[in-house]
């Protein structure tokens, strides 16, 4: 199966994909994890995007794009894979569509995890990462308002039939039932 977990900073996304992931076996593909392991590793790719992580702003579309395409075209993606943070943003999702259009993929469920935002910015203050002091979250879930929520339309217009919303509010555990629930749904 070929998921989408979409969503705003802090809603869940990274728990609820790393589970989901050993559940069905897939890859789980965070663009977010892939960047920090850059960072940490000293590699040239976190050198180029320390500054956009940092402050809360998107890494450019061309090398994110690179970044996801090529995991996905990765063997180990063949029987499914779930993105994390990937598409952020309109020429991403558009990028994304042409690549799995040419490799004649199509992407099976977007699940829309949901918390109201105060939730949010509690739960990525209690998390302690680098990027989560006040105005970075800040900066981050204006990015999300601006430029990442049109994606959600995105994939509504484009394939609304696998758009799912999940309320991301609950025990990590329970989350995880409503999302299996709604990928055979
Ligand atoms: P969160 O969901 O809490 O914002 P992520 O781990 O998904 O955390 O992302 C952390 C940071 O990595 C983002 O603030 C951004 O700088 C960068 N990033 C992750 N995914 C993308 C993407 N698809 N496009 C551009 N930048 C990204």
């Amino acid at each position: 199966m070929n998921i989408i977990f979409f969503g705003a900073p802090g809603v869940g996304k990274g728990t609820q994909a790393a589970m989901l992931a050993e559940r069905l076996a897939i890859p789980h593909i965070s663009t977010g994890a892939i960047f920090r392991a850059a960072i940490q590793s000293g590699q040239e790719l976190g050198q180029k995007v320390k500054h956009y992580t940092d402050n809360g702003l998107l890494v450019p579309d061309e090398l994110t794009t690179e970044i996801a395409v090529s995991a996905l075209n990765e063997p180990g993606c063949a029987n499914g894979f779930i993105l994390d943070g990937f598409p952020r943003n309109l020429g991403q999702a558009e990028a994304l569509a042409t690549a799995l259009t040419a490799a004649g993929r199509t992407i099976d469920r977007v699940i829309y995890l949901t918390a109201p935002q105060a939730e949010i910015v509690q739960r990525m203050l209690h998390r302690g990462r680098v990027d989560d002091n006040k105005e970075v979250i800040q900066r981050r879930l204006e990015v999300y308002d601006q430029e990442t929520s049109p994606v959600l339309g995105f994939y509504r217009a484009t394939s609304g039939n696998v758009v799912m919303e999940v309320n991301g509010l609950g025990e990590v555990g329970e989350v995880q039932e409503r999302i299996v629930a709604a990928l055979t749904q």
